[in-house]
């Protein structure tokens, strides 16, 4: 894994569900600061070529470092933002941002950048976007929106013309914690996706070949390449993981195994000098297949 990747620098807030209302009230009203006073970092895992170890793009993953309570994890504060109206200002904060990072960025990755549904539902996002990419000299192509599948759950012919108005931007589109959501393959047929991000519950149980997690993620990949897609597998911790997700010809890769999220500081430093290759590197292979 990368050097320095902070393993456990960031110890999240307790994301326990049993969060008391008064609780959430707290953080949301916290939040509605939080930007303003610059508590919101952008981190940036990268995405690695399963064969060749390259990292070929990066996602972006929000944090925000709370005064008191430390840094809370995305998982927490998103729900509260959507449901506060706050996604609103966070995400346009957060696709200039990354934007700006990456067009400064040495080489020429990719980054990645989660969409929420309410975003998405949003008919000025591709004004956001086009600003977002004009203002910081980024080629379109080089940004990728990660949508779920709960975008479809919204109209349709709404939905319809949001891809179609996202595709003519130029920007790549990928299905995030594909197979965890509303499941209906339909959509796949219609909507341009570029990549399927395989949810990491797959690659949990998947450590020996001929696993149902790993006849599940061999159909993801036969799917994705009849349509022309890329796949990432999500959440690989271990060697092992790695060892069946490259048997199953699962084209990119991102986990611990390879690196955890890192600050952008730290990502310029690993792409100064050209190319960026990880030697993977996680719990002790277990010979199993
Ligand atoms: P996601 O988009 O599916 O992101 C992947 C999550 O898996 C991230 O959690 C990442 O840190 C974590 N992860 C990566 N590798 C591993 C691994 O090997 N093992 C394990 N156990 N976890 C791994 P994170 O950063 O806590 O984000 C959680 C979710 O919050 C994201 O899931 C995404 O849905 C949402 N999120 C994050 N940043 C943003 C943002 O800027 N905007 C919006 N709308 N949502 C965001
Ligand atoms: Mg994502
Ligand atoms: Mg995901
Ligand atoms: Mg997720």
């Amino acid at each position: 894994a990368a050097k320095g990747n902070g393993r456990g620098r960031f110890r999240f807030y307790s994301s326990d569900l049993h969060q008391s209302a008064e609780d959430r009230r707290a953080l949301e009203e916290d939040l509605r600061d939080a930007l303003a006073r610059g508590q919101m970092e952008l981190t940036y895992q990268p995405v690695v070529n399963a064969k060749s170890n390259m990292v070929t793009g990066v996602e972006a993953l929000l944090r925000w470092n709370h005064p008191d309570r430390g840094p809370i994890s995305p998982a927490l504060f998103i729900p509260i933002a959507e449901e506060a109206n706050l996604i609103w200002p966070l995400g346009e904060w957060v696709l200039r941002k990354a934007c700006e990072d990456a067009a400064r960025w040495p080489g020429d990755l990719r980054v990645a950048v989660n969409v929420s549904a309410i975003q998405f539902a949003n008919g000025d996002l591709p004004k956001i976007i086009t600003s977002a990419l004009s203002n910081a000299g980024l080629p379109a192509d080089r940004l990728e929106l990660e949508i779920t599948e709960s975008v479809f759950l919204a109209d349709s012919s709404e939905t319809a013309r949001m891809f179609t108005a996202l595709k003519a931007l130029g920007v790549r589109l990928a299905l995030d914690d594909f197979g965890t959501g509303y499941s209906s393959l339909g959509y796949l047929q219609s909507a341009p996706f570029d990549k399927i991000k395989i949810d990491q519950s797959f690659v949990r149980g998947a450590t020996v070949k001929g696993s149902r997690n790993a006849a599940i993620i061999a159909a993801i990949v036969a799917l994705a390449e009849a349509l022309d897609m890329e796949t990432t597998a999500e959440g690989i911790e271990s060697l092992d993981q790695l060892d069946l997700i490259r048997k199953l010809n699962v084209s990119h890769v991102q986990g611990y195994v390879y690196s955890k999220p890192v600050a952008n500081a730290e990502l310029v430093e690993h792409t100064e000098g050209g190319a960026w290759t990880i030697k993977p590197s996680g719990p002790a292979r277990q010979r199993n297949d």
